[in-house]
């Protein structure tokens, strides 16, 4: 049922021992987040022992992991096809100590992976949940590859900001769609149930705070229902939630949203109603190198590699080299919201590694001009003041002088992801305001706080991937561990 999943009907099964879902039906109403107490009724109503909210990289880690752990579940995605803000991503995934990186002869433990997060937060991630993702994560890939086909590659050629060895891995295509293509179809082979047009609108909990199912609409409008030991938060956060954006990253609210339309704070709002915390809301991933008007990704490797940001009147405004996520509120805050990429020959080559980028230039995002003139010309702004601008290399030593022809993207800042959310212990357990866990809702991904602080100048590059990734291995393994210990709903099933 990945992909183009039936209307209705049952999930498929490897083993099969799930009945088909033909769950309670009640009158349709819009997809809203509610809160339900009690326990959904009926002799239809199914149950299943975890339940996953989010069919994107971490409700996907998620279910594959239940499946090796032999854990039945199901993941309930709202789209036709999974593809969530993962699909659009560039797919670029950080860990350290996995076989990938140990062939390429690359030696740093998950202590080093988190050093960098660290010194990108100075100091203000999550520590004990920064070490428990910066550990699961080369265990995820190593099984994600090994168990389930996924062909991880080191990429190489450049670094990311704060990022001191290589350490992105990535599917030979470079795109998060292929990502999710390998999710899913390792998803169908394992025979795990996503079961697709199912926007979940309902939690239900009993009085001891225990989720007890979930309510979900079909395409149709009726509503149906399953009841679980457990459930795991894997949708994402509050990006395309335009006025969440507003009241909490005030700095963001006329930004362009990258990511999914999917990421309604959904997560939050029965986080809210349950009483339980929220963290790191001011922490997400900017990135100040979305192409207008084409609405691309610009792959930040240019810049690392010599490239420069230049505004309308033709001087750069930042050190690149700090960051993307950053540099999204240094171009918002340039006459007209807008900066140029200026680069040259060499680095357009580097840039055409980039499906993202290749895509941008097919749609006319690149623009070459033969001389400085004609550079100044496209920018509007005073050649003189440009040809300084370009010669002046006094911060960035190391940059190298650009030369003719020169190459120029007009660009602006945008919103990729959330960083912050529910506030989650080391194994994903959601917690109350007063600290302790709820006894059975797990959260992790973007619908969950991650480890970039509290601000955009946190956010280390794969810190989204990360979170979902190790994420979703992480409470898919303390799901399993409560569904074998039937603590979660006080008996086994
Ligand atoms: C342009 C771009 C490039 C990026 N590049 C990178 C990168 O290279 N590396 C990196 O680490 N990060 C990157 N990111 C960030 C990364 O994409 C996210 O952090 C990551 O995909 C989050 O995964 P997730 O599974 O938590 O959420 P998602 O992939 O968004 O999945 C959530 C799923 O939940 C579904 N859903 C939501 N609400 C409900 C509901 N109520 N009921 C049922 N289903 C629901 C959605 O439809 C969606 O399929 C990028 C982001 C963007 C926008």
């Amino acid at each position: 049922m990945t992909g183009a999943g039936p209307m209705s009907g049952a999930p498929r099964s490897a083993g099969a021992t799930v009945p088909p879902i033909d769950a309670h039906r009640s009158p349709s109403h819009a997809a809203v987040p509610s809160l339900r107490r009690g326990t959904p009724a009926g002799d239809d109503v199914l149950h299943l022992p975890v339940v996953i909210v989010g069919a994107g990289a971490c409700g996907l880690t998620a279910a594959l992991t239940l499946s090796d752990e032999h854990v039945d579940c199901v993941a309930l995605e709202r789209d036709v096809v999974p593809s969530g803000s993962t699909a659009l991503s560039s797919g670029f995934v950080p860990a350290a100590g996995t076989r990938v990186q140990v062939a390429a002869g690359i030696v740093e433990s998950p202590a080093d992976f988190a050093a960098d997060i660290r010194d990108k937060t100075h100091g203000t991630a999550n520590e004990p949940l920064l070490q428990a993702y910066t550990e699961a994560i080369a265990p995820a890939l190593d099984l994600l590859q090994a168990r389930h086909g996924l062909t991880f590659e080191l990429l190489d050629g450049f670094l990311y900001p704060g990022h001191r060895v290589r350490r992105m891995h990535a599917l030979p295509e470079r795109t998060g769609s292929a990502l999710m293509g390998a999710l899913q179809r390792a998803a169908d082979a394992a025979g795990t149930y996503v079961l697709t047009q199912s926007h979940v609108c309902e939690l239900w909990c009993d009085e001891d705070e225990r989720i007890t199912g979930v309510g979900y609409v079909r395409p149709d409008g009726t509503i149906e229902r399953l009841r679980c030991d457990a459930l795991i938060l894997a949708c994402n956060g509050f990006g395309g939630n335009a006025a969440m954006v507003r009241e909490l990253l005030p700095e963001m609210k006329d930004a362009a949203f990258g990511g999914h339309a999917g990421n309604d704070g959904s997560a939050i709002a029965w986080g809210q109603a349950l009483g339980a915390r929220l963290a790191d809301m001011g922490g997400y991933q900017g990135h100040g190198s979305w192409a207008v008007p084409q609405g691309a990704l610009i792959s930040w490797a240019i810049m690392m590699a010599g490239g420069i940001q230049i505004n309308a009147r033709g001087v750069r405004f930042h050190d690149e080299t700090q960051g993307y996520s950053e540099a999204a509120v240094h171009v918002l805050q340039q006459p007209g919201a807008l900066a140029w990429n200026v680069f040259d020959t060499p680095l357009l080559a580097l840039g055409r590694e980039f499906p993202d980028f290749c895509d941008a230039e097919r749609a006319g995002a690149v623009r070459e001009c033969a001389t400085l003139e004609a550079l100044a010309a496209l920018i509007g702004c005073d050649v003189s003041v440009l040809e300084a601008t370009i010669a002046d290399r006094s911060d960035r030593s190391d940059r190298r002088a650009l030369t003719a022809p020169f190459y120029a993207i007009k660009v602006t800042g945008a919103l990729f992801h959330t960083q912050g959310g529910l506030d989650i212990d080391p194994d994903c357990r959601v917690l109350r305001t007063d600290g302790t866990p709820f006894p059975n809702l797990l959260a992790a991904g973007g619908a969950a706080r991650g480890v970039s602080g509290n601000a955009v100048w946190g956010y280390l590059s794969g810190n989204g991937l990360l979170s979902a990734i190790a994420g979703g291995f992480i409470a898919a393994r303390t799901a399993a561990a409560l569904v074998a210990q039937g603590t979660s709903t006080g008996e086994t099933r």
